[in-house]
Parts: C-alpha cells; structure tokens; sequence
C-alpha cells in the first residue's frame, strides 16, 4: 500500500495479462482506491475498499459503456456527480480515451461549464474536478479562460477564496444551502467586452484583479453593461 507498482509486476504478479482489468475490477467492483501515479505505474492509496468510491466507478462503468462520443459520456457522468469529486482517473475511463482532461477544459473554457480544479477550490488535489452546477444560469462568462491558470491561482489564494463582495467562500456558500457557488475574476477596471482587447500585461496584473463569486460577478457585470447602455443613450 502506499507503493508504486508498474504495470508489468502486477503482470507479473498475477500471472496474466489481463491485470489492467483486474485492477479494474477491484476498483469498480470493490471499491479501492488505486491511482495511476505515472504512465503504467499504480499506487494503492488505502488498504481499505470504499462503498462510496464504489458507487462512483459503478457510475463511471455504466456510462462507459453506454452510446455515445466520450465527450457526451463526460458531459453525462460529470451531470450524475454534480457536487461532488471526480478525478483524472474517471474522466479517462468514462471517456475510453487518453487525455479526457481536455474534453473536460474544453467543457470549461469554450462552453462554460462552471469545474472547479484545485485552482479554485483548496479542498481539491491536482487531479481532482468539481462540476459545481449544470444551471444555464450558472455559466462562467466565457473571458474568464482569458486569465492563465497560474494567474487565477494567485489571485484565489491572495483572497483567500473568498468573494471580495459578499465575503462567502464555498465553505460558507454550502453551509447557507447555496451549492452553485464559484469563484470568478473581476478586472476592476475594464467591463467584459474590453477585455479581449486589453494588452497582456494590462489584463494580467495581478493589482487590477479581484476574487469575486459568480452571482456577484454576474451582477455587476450586468450592472456595468446597463450603465454604459444609459450612456450612450444620454449621449
Ligand atoms: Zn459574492
């Protein structure tokens, strides 16, 4: 337990070469937790099966196996586990694919799905995604994937993600029964449509930049939008 072993010993040790699905089977069927930590390399996390990690890979097994592209068996087994974590390791399998991940940045950055990765959640490992919400409403404004990854990170962690506005963070959100709360940057000066059109080190600098939750974002988004339309009427 605790161990690093390849695929080959495993081979090896069972004396097959259907030890991938064996390893399989004891995580979808019995629940442990094993990671592959490495190409071909699996470590067994704790010695002790798991009834809800098993309920989670009997999920994953049903949609794999389902009709389907891996990104519409992605988009399906990220629905059944809204609120909850899944890893890398469902994503692939789920997805019958190697590199699912990107299917789900895609899901992310190009359609809005609000996924939370350790970057926007410290209760999450590397590896680990959230879909916080499958609400339309709950959409991330699509210039957020504007902002480099790193960058967010930064700006999350020095806020301590915590909405600068309404000071909840997910902790507090959950506690007063709001699950569809997540974290977006807001650029104190420049609305939305501006930002496509800033220069880089404008954009990124980290001083312009602010934590705030997506309902308050939204809000003054959409307040912003409403000021500048009474603008150009007043003109
Ligand atoms: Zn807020």
């Amino acid at each position: 337990m605790g161990e690093d072993i390849s695929g080959e010993e495993l081979a090896a040790a069972s004396g097959i070469h259907e030890w991938a699905r064996r390893l399989r089977e004891l995580r979808v069927e019995h629940g442990y937790e094993i990671t592959e930590v490495g190409d071909g390399i699996y470590r067994m996390e704790r010695a002790e099966p798991d009834e809800e990690r098993a309920r989670r890979w009997q999920l994953a097994n049903k949609i794999r196996r389902s009709a389907g592209s891996a990104t519409e068996r992605i988009e399906a087994f990220l629905e059944a586990s809204k609120g909850e974590v899944v890893t890398r390791d469902h994503i692939d399998y789920v997805a019958n694919i190697r590199e699912g991940i990107r299917r789900v940045r895609e899901l992310r950055d190009e359609h809005g799905w609000p996924i939370n990765s350790y970057i926007d959640e410290p209760a999450l490992r590397p590896g680990e995604y959230r879909l916080v919400s499958s609400d339309p409403s709950d959409r991330r404004d699509p210039r957020q994937r504007l902002y480099p990854e790193g960058l967010r990170e930064r700006v999350f962690a020095r806020d301590n993600y915590t909405c600068t506005k309404c000071g909840r963070n997910r902790e507090r959100a959950l506690a007063a029964g709001d699950t569809h709360f997540y974290l977006e940057i807001h650029h104190k000066h420049a609305v939305a449509e501006e930002l496509d059109a800033l220069p880089p080190d404008e954009l990124n600098r980290e001083e312009n930049l602010v934590t705030l939750c997506h309902r308050d974002h939204a809000a003054l988004t959409a307040a912003f939008q409403e000021r500048r339309r009474g603008d150009r009427r007043g003109r």
